[in-house]
This record gives C-alpha cells, structure tokens and sequence, in this order.
C-alpha cells in the first residue's frame, strides 16, 4: 500500500473528496428514478467512468456508489436481498479507479424512514441493517466509511455504531445535512450544530461534518465555522469536513437544478477551508469540473 493511514492523511492540509454521484450517472444515460446503487452490480463500466473523472479532476478519495444500499432504501427498488453484493461491488469499482494511492470511502446513507416511536423501524433492525451495509464495504476494500446526509440523532448513533463495530476498525466519518432557517442551521430532525457535533464526538468518530443542505454558499461558510468551533469548544481536535451543495437548489420543472459554477464554488470552498476545515467535497449539484477548480486552488 502505497497510501499514508486515513486518519494521518486528514491532518496534513486538506483532503479533497469528489462531487456528486447521481447527477454524474444521470448525464451518462441512467435512467432518474432507477436503483443507481445496483449499477455496481449490473454496470459497473458507468460507475467505473465516474470514480476516474473524480480522480482525474484530482480527488484524494472517491465515496463508493452506495448512498441508497441499506436494505431499506434498496426495498423501494426491490433489491433488499442485495445488500451486501452492493455494497462489495461499489467498494470494489471505487478501488479501480482510486488504485493504491487514493482513498475509497464506503457512503453510508440514511434509510429514508424514521425510527420507532415516530416511525416504523425497530433500533436492533437498524443497526443489522447498516451492519450488513458495512461488512459489504469492508469486503470490497475501502479504507474507512463516511455516514452522510442523516437528520436524526438516534439513526445517526446507530449507523456510526454499526459502522465501527462491523467496519472492523476502520475509520468512521460523520455528517447531518443542516438548512438555515429562522432557529439557525438545524437538520430537517431539528436537531443543531453544537447538539450535532458533541454526540458525534461522545460517539469517537475521526472526522466529524456536514453535507447537502439547502444553504446559501455563504451560509455554508457560517456552518463551517459553526461546525470548527464546536468541536473546539469540547477541546478536542476532531477534523472537520464540509460538502456543500452547489449552492441553493431552484425549482425547475419540478427537478432541483444548481446554477453555481465550478468558479463561485471555488471561492466558497476557500472560505470554507479557511475557517480550519481538513476535508472539503461537493454534495448535490457539483461535478468534476466544480472539484478540478478546488483541487487547483488547493494548490496554490
Ligand atoms: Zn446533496
């Protein structure tokens, strides 16, 4: 292996993740609306095509194609005896293009419903769920996982538990999605930064952050700053990292569409880095050239 240690590699400047997945296959010819996770099984050539413009545009580390494949979010495509296959082919696809050089991150997602008592799912379902999720990923090769885009404490605590316990010690990164409303940045749970960042940290994950969201791109910088200061707060000196959207989704024809440019974005993400983040990467509405532009400006 070629590649310093995970957790020793985010403390030295900042790590570049990639951009944005779905989009990517979708200007590939996949269909919206299909089971995009399951393209690692049936397509993975697409998959394959992806994780090297990422890397090519000169991400340390690409995240596996595997957001939707815990068995709840791949029941809604019919594909919940899959689970591990899944997650096993995205870890290996992602490994192709990153070599041994580069880093591959196993997604982890939310499973799109809530837990009991508001929802319908049982907590020990759960947590066998995104252990079956990780064990899949580990197989195939990743070098950590990073838990995405989660809105409520009790799902989060228990993906990073299954993470860590099933993922074989392998590093666990973590990120709630925040919007900024008249209480502030809170996920769509309500749950805020400071409530956010000391659960991840009483949970020991390596890196602690956020992602998606429907902010501005400048209120992505205050959410950074949000996010840095809290855990310093706890004196600790957790990384932080922050994929942003492509700024503010608008409403076109009932599909979000981003209008910021790889430029606009670059000048975000240098104010995002500057408030002492370790690890930057785009969410929703980011592609290659939005990352080629931060890796250049990371350069410099
Ligand atoms: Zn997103």
């Amino acid at each position: 292996m070629t590649r310093p240690k995970l957790t020793d590699r985010i403390r030295r400047g900042v790590f570049l993740l990639d951009g944005a997945m779905g989009t990517q296959l979708f200007a590939r010819g996949v269909e919206p609306g299909s089971c995009n996770d399951w393209l690692n099984v049936k397509s993975p050539d697409i998959v394959l095509e992806v994780h090297r413009a990422y890397c090519d545009a000169g991400s340390d580390a690409v995240l596996t194609n595997t957001f939707g494949a815990n068995r709840y979010a791949l029941a809604r495509h019919g594909c919940a005896d899959k689970v591990f296959e899944i997650n096993k082919a995205g870890a290996q696809v992602a490994r192709r293009a990153a070599g041994e050089d580069r880093y591959v991150l196993g997604d982890i997602g939310p499973t799109g419903d809530f837990l009991e008592p508001l929802g319908g799912l049982r907590a020990d379902q759960v947590a066998d769920a995104f252990a079956v999720q990780a064990k899949g990923l580990r197989q195939g090769g990743v070098d950590g996982f990073i838990i995405e885009t989660m809105t409520a404490l009790d799902e989060l605590e228990i993906a990073i538990n299954a993470a860590k316990t099933a993922g074989g010690g392998l590093p666990v990164f973590a990120s709630m999605s925040f919007d900024k409303g008249g209480a502030g940045f809170r996920t769509m749970m309500g749950v805020d930064v400071p409530t956010a960042v000391s659960k991840m940290l009483s949970l020991g994950v390596d890196a602690i952050g956020f992602n998606c969201g429907t902010a501005a791109l400048d209120e992505y910088v205050d959410l950074s700053k949000a996010c840095v200061a809290a855990v310093r707060s706890a004196g600790k000196e957790t990384p932080v990292f922050a994929e942003p959207n492509a700024g503010k989704p608008e409403l076109v024809d009932g599909q979000a569409v981003y209008r910021v440019t790889p430029d606009e974005f670059t000048v975000a993400c240098r104010k995002i880095a500057d408030t002492g983040i370790h690890i930057l990467g785009g969410c929703c509405g980011t592609g290659p050239d939005h990352i080629r532009t931060v890796a250049q400006m990371l350069r410099h």
